[in-house]
């Protein structure tokens, strides 16, 4: 498995890759086996600490990312748009199917306890704080950090957390850079060396 794979528009993940990949729940949410079971450490820890996160998303199969492109497209054809305008608009908050870091299992959108959609506020909230200190402790990263949105190609998205390793997190968390920074000053002398937990 490799836990520093980059997915995004222009970086799909491979069409065989849930059948290599082993899987757990969290929350009865699917995560990726070890960023799930790291993941549950992360949420005990904070739990010891009288601080309630909720998983709100996980895992998403490419078939189920499609059913929601298509859902979003018709929804928005049917309020009055083009084909290619709705794509437009959609793309903009929704990925195509495979091109989403939740096909891959490493990334989790996570909330506050009573929470049923992802919050914009959430940096705000205990658990948004908590896990800005902590989540890199357990390999995970705050993917879309605000300023880096030139970078990431997405908004902010106080809520989405990904799954990349504790060297590789802490060392983005410790320097302010992105994930496609890290990728980039890194790539040659340390990736491919680098053991990952
Ligand atoms: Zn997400």
């Amino acid at each position: 498995m490799d836990y520093l794979i980059l997915v995004d528009k222009f970086n799909t993940v491979p069409p065989d890759y849930a059948d290599k990949t082993e899987f757990c729940q969290v929350q009865g949410i699917l995560m990726e086996k070890q960023a799930g079971d790291q993941l549950k450490k992360m949420i005990d820890s904070a739990l010891g600490q009288g601080i309630s996160i909720k998983v709100i998303s996980g895992y998403r199969s490419p078939d189920y990312q499609q059913l929601l492109w298509e859902r979003s497209i018709s929804c928005e054809m049917w309020g009055g748009l083009s084909y290619d305008e709705a794509v437009k608009k959609v793309g903009r908050t929704l990925a195509l199917p495979g091109s989403s870091e939740h096909n891959t299992g490493l990334a989790a959108d996570l909330g506050t306890e009573s929470a049923d959609d992802v919050e914009d506020n959430f940096h705000r909230t205990p658990q948004g704080r908590w896990l800005s200190r902590y989540a890199a402790e357990y390999g995970f990263i705050l993917r879309y950090p605000r300023l880096k949105e030139q970078i990431t190609g997405i908004d902010f998205e106080p809520w989405h957390y990904r799954y990349v390793g504790t060297e590789a997190a802490k060392i983005i968390n410790g320097s302010g850079i992105c994930f496609e920074e890290f990728l980039h000053f890194y790539s040659d002398k340390y990736i491919s060396s680098m053991k990952i937990l």
